[in-house]
């Protein structure tokens, strides 16, 4: 199986889109959600809700990713992915690769069995159930963090005698490799680090000092408050 990579221009395309959309920010200085009262910074910052509600991103990305497997001669029949987080990229996906290989390619989501149970295995109901066996499958995540449900929705193409092509992820935060979700390679359009520090040892606010927090998003705001009431 093939390992697609974006072109240099697009690295930054993507990265400026996402921006934009203050969906994924990386390089810059955020205090994240306090845990166990204690603070943390880092240089990134991931949202992935606002991603897919605009037709600009929706159709870049989907664009993107329909004509990096097509200029990979990578054949595919059907489109899938985990249901929600995925919704609105995957018809667009299908159609652009409908247009570049002039076929009718077909998008169906993969569903989890069991809403209330966070690990729950993912499944096709019947009715699609010809749109994946025996046929090539292109799995699409929007972010992967620790790859779970990209695995699971892998697997559940598996059942169906289905042949995985590849996994494009809108982002993945979490170093998450083709051994973590089933063996697939994976075609991600930004890597994201998310590394903590504990505010004390942070390497950002040593170097640019604390005021250079992104009070715009983030608990940024709130931090400074708090430190200023110390
Ligand atoms: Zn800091």
């Amino acid at each position: 199986m093939k390992q697609l990579k974006l072109f240099k221009e697009e690295e930054e395309e993507i990265k400026k889109l996402y921006e934009k959309h203050k969906s994924i920010i990386t390089g810059s200085h955020f205090v994240y959600t306090p845990k166990d009262g204690r603070w943390f910074h880092g240089y990134d910052y991931v949202s992935k809700e606002l991603l897919g509600r605009t037709s600009e991103v929706g159709n870049r990305v989907a664009e993107i990713i329909a004509t990096h497997y097509f200029m990979a001669a990578l054949r595919i029949d059907t489109v899938t992915g985990p249901e929600l987080g995925i919704f609105f990229f995957i018809p667009l996906i299908r159609d652009y690769l409908t247009d570049l290989y002039k076929e009718d390619i077909i998008s169906v989501p993969c569903e989890k069995k069991d809403k209330n149970y966070p690990n729950a295995p993912f499944y096709f109901k019947g009715i699609y159930e010809p749109d994946i066996r025996g046929k090539r499958v292109l799995v699409v995540e929007d972010v992967l963090t620790s790859g779970g449900s990209a695995k699971r929705v892998v697997e559940a193409v598996k059942v169906l005698d289905g042949q995985v092509v590849g996994l494009a992820a809108l982002c993945n935060r979490g170093r998450v490799t083709a051994e973590a979700v089933g063996g697939v390679p994976i075609f991600s359009l930004l890597d994201v680090e998310m590394e903590m520090f504990p505010e004390e040892e942070c390497p950002i606010c040593k170097e640019k000092g604390p005021d250079s927090v992104r009070t715009d998003l983030g608990k940024g705001a709130e931090w400074l408050r708090m430190k200023a009431v110390k």
